[in-house]
C-alpha cells in the first residue's frame, strides 16, 4: 500500500522492516503497546516487496545462537493466535529441531520472515497501521520536534509527517571505513589490493566463492581478513571450504586485538586451557567469559582450531593469525608485511549504519556522531548529531547503529563495543523504544487536546451566545 495523497501524517513511522524494525513491532504487539503506539497512525515503510524479511537469511552461514534463542522471540501468550499458522510451516520445525544447537541463517531468516508477515496481516486488520511495501526513504528532515520522511514506490515521491521515526535500514561496509582504521595504526594496503566486502561475500555459495576467487588464486594471490568477530571466523571458514579444492593453501587474519571465546563459566573456561582475565572478561552479572565480545557455536570452534592447530579443521587450511594492535611487535611487523602484500582483502570490521540523507529544516546536512561499533545514542536509541544535540523522536538500534551495553544485564569490562542482534531486537532494545514513542504520542495528544481546547473558547468568544433553539431561527 502507499499513500493516495502527496503529505500523510501520522504518530509513527518505522523505517526498515527487517529483524530490528519487526523487533519492535513484535514487541509492542507483546507488551500491548500497540494501541498506544498507532493512536495517531503508524506507517511500516519498506523497500522491500516482502517487509518483515531484512537481510538476514542472506547469509550463508551458521547463527551465533541457538535455535531456541530464536524461538523465544515468538513465545508470548499474545502471540499464540496469530502464530497458530506456524504450526505447519517447515521453517518453523527445522528451528524447533535445532533448539540446542546454532541453526543456518537462511533457516532462521525463512522463519522470521513467516513469522512477520502473520504479525503484520494481523496489525493491519486490527490497529491503524498501514504497510508500504517497494517504498524506499530517500530523504529525512528534521524540523523543529518532527520528522518529514521523503519516500518514493514507483517513481512517484511523497512525504510522511511524523513525531516519532524508528529508522532501522541495515548497514552497509564503507571501505573508506577500513583504510582510515588500518592508518590509524601505521598500516596501509598497496594500491593494487582489492577490498572486498564480507558483506558480499558472505552471501556467497561455494561454487560463487570458487568462480569470484579462481582468478586469484591462479596468479597466486594471497587472501587476507581483517577483522576478529564472528563473521571474521565465518568468513575464513566459508572461504576454506570454498577455495582449498582450488588450490588455497593458506589464509591470513589480521586482527586488532586479541581472539575472545566465549565460555558459558569461568569453570568451563579453566578446564578448556583458555587463558582470559578473570575481571575484564567475565560479566558480573551471568559470570559468563567474554559474554558479548566472545566466539560462540561455529565460529568459536573455527577459533579453537585455528589457535590449537593453526588451520580451520585438523587437516584444513592454513590459517595466520596476527595481532596489529597491542601484542607481540614481531606479528604488527608481519601484519604490516600481509597486508601489502595482499591481493584481496576482506573487510570483516563491522558495520555502519545504512541511511538516507538526513537534513535540518535548513537543508544543512545532519552528521550522526559515531562510536566503535555503531552509533553514539542513548539507551533508546536515540542518537546525536556532530555537535552533540539529541535527535529526539529519532530512533536506531538495528545493523550498524547498536547499543551500548545496559549495566542491568551485564557484559564483561573489556567489551566496548555496540551490541545488536535478533533476540536483543525483539526484548531490551526495543523497549526503551516503545515507552519513548508512546510517551510522545501521548505527549501529541496532550498538545492536541489543548491546542482544540484553546481554538473552541477562540471560536466561542468570537460567536454571539445562542439558546440552542435559537441557533436554527431564522431573522
Ligand atoms: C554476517 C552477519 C551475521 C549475523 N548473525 C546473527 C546471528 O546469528 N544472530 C543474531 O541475532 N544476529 C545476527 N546478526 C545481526 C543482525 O541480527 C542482522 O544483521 C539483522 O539482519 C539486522 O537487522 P536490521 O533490521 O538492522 O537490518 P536488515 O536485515 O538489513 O534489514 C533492513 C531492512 O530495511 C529495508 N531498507 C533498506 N533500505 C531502505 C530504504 N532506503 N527505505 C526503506 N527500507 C529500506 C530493507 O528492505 C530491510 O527490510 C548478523 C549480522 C551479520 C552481518
Amino acid at each position: 500500500m502507499f499513500g493516495s495523497q502527496l503529505e500523510t501524517v501520522c504518530g509513527c513511522v518505522v523505517g526498515g522492516a527487517g529483524p530490528a524494525g519487526m523487533g519492535l513491532i513484535f514487541n509492542a504487539l507483546k507488551s500491548g503497546a500497540l494501541p498506544a503506539m498507532t493512536r495517531n497512525g503508524l506507517i511500516i515503510v519498506d523497500a522491500s516487496p516482502l517487509p518483515g524479511t531484512g537481510r538476514l537469511a542472506d547469509y550463508q552461514i551458521t547463527a551465533n545462537s541457538v535455535g531456541d534463542v530464536f524461538l523465544d522471540c515468538l513465545r508470548d501468550p499474545a502471540l499464540r493466535e496469530v502464530f497458530e499458522p506456524l504450526q505447519r510451516s517447515e521453517a518453523y520445525w527445522r528451528i524447533r529441531d535445532q533448539a540446542f544447537s546454532a541453526p543456518q541463517l537462511c533457516d532462521v531468516g525463512e522463519l522470521l520472515a513467516e513469522a512477520s508477515k502473520l504479525v503484520l496481516d494481523h496489525l493491519v486488520e486490527h490497529y491503524a497501521v498501514e504497510v508500504w511495501s517497494r517504498t524506499t526513504i530517500t530523504e529525512v528532515v528534521n524540523i523543529a520536534d518532527e520528522y518529514q520522511v521523503w519516500v518514493e514506490h514507483n517513481g512517484r515521491s511523497q512525504v510522511i509527517r511524523c513525531r516519532s521515526l524508528v529508522l532501522n535500514l541495515g548497514g552497509h561496509q564503507d571501505p573508506s571505513h577500513l583504510l582510515h582504521a588500518l592508518a590509524d595504526q601505521g598500516l596501509a594496503l598497496s594500491p593494487r589490493t582489492s577490498v572486498q566486502s564480507a558483506d558480499t561475500l558472505l552471501r556467497m555459495s561455494a561454487n560463487e566463492l570458487r568462480d569470484h576467487f579462481a582468478p586469484v588464486l591462479a596468479v597466486g594471490g594471497r587472501l587476507t581478513v581483517v577483522g576478529g568477530s564472528h563473521s571474521a571466523f565465518s568468513m575464513l571458514e566459508n572461504l576454506a571450504k570454498a577455495l582449498q579444492s582450488i588450490g588455497l593453501e593458506e589464509l591470513t587474519l589480521v586482527h586488532r586485538s586479541q581472539i575472545r571465546l566465549f565460555y558459558e563459566s569461568v569453570e568451563q573456561a579453566i578446564a578448556s586451557g583458555y587463558e582470559f582475565d578473570p575481571v575484564n572478561d567475565v560479566c558480573p552479572v551471568s559470570g559468563r567469559v567474554n559474554r558479548s565480545g566472545g566466539l560462540r557455536y561455529s565460529a568459536l570452534e573455527v577459533g579453537r582450531n585455528i589457535l590449537q592447530y593453526g588451520r580451520i579443521s585438523p587437516d584444513g587450511v592454513r590459517v595466520r593469525l596476527l595481532q596489529s594492535g597491542a601484542g607481540p611487535a614481531q606479528q604488527y611487523e608481519r601484519a604490516r608485511q600481509a597486508l601489502s602484500e595482499s591481493s584481496v582483502v576482506v573487510q570483516c570490521t563491522g558495520y555502519q549504519p545504512r541511511l538516507p540523507a538526513l537534513k535540518y529544516a535548513d537543508g544543512s546536512p545532519i552528521t550522526l556522531r559515531e562510536v566503535k561499533g555503531g552509533l553514539d545514542s542513548d539507551p533508546s536509541g536515540c542518537p546525536v548529531d556532530a555537535i552533540g544535540q539529541r535527535m529526539h523522536g529519532l530512533y536506531l538500534f538495528g545493523l550498524g547503529s547498536g547499543l551500548g551495553i545496559d549495566p542491568r544485564l551485564g557484559s564483561e569490562p573489556s567489551f566496548d563495543g555496540r551490541i545488536y542482534g535478533v533476540w536483543q531486537f525483539h526484548n531490551d532494545a526495543s523497549r526503551a523504544v516503545i515507552e519513548s514513542v508512546s510517551s510522545r504520542v501521548y505527549v501529541q495528544l496532550a498538545e492536541k487536546v489543548v491546542a482544540d481546547r484553546r481554538r473552541r473558547r477562540r471560536a466561542e468568544e468570537d460567536t454571539p451566545f445562542f439558546w440552542p433553539a435559537m441557533a436554527s431561527a431564522k431573522f
